[in-house]
């Protein structure tokens, strides 16, 4: 058993993952007995992920502020603490914080032999943020 009470790897999210400013804290990396990657993000107002892809699906578990999940074709949906969002694997989505208040979820992974866990595309533009 490990407990660690303190997190501090917290990292600025990368610029071809993330539009705005979001913040990323690892929690559980995969080991060599299983192959969960557990992390939180905290988004800044305005800031969302890329679109992207999850070979093995991902969770979201939304813990503070107000944020938006969007999916190919249709409108983004409202998300608030308490929420759970199931993402399918392959299934093109992207999540961020809503326009005017920040949104941090803990996202669950599993991570395939190779280390990936997700696979990035484009920016979601402002049309698709804001629709
Ligand atoms: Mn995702």
């Amino acid at each position: 058993m490990e407990i660690r009470r303190t997190h501090p790897d917290t990292e600025i999210g990368p610029s071809n993952w993330f539009t705005g400013v979001a913040y990323m804290n690892n929690l559980k990396q995969p080991s060599d007995s299983n192959n969960l990657a557990i992390g939180s993000v905290t988004f800044t107002p305005g800031a969302r992920t890329f679109w992207h892809s999850h070979p093995f699906g991902q969770t979201l578990i939304v813990t503070e502020g107000v944020g938006l999940v969007g999916r190919r074709g249709v409108a983004a949906t409202e998300i608030r603490p308490g929420d759970v969002v199931v993402i399918e694997p392959d299934e093109h989505h992207w999540h961020g914080a809503c326009v005017d208040q920040s949104m941090t979820h803990i996202h669950v992974n599993g991570v395939g032999l190779d280390g990936t866990y997700a696979i990035f595309f484009e920016p979601v533009s402002d049309e698709d943020y804001l629709r």
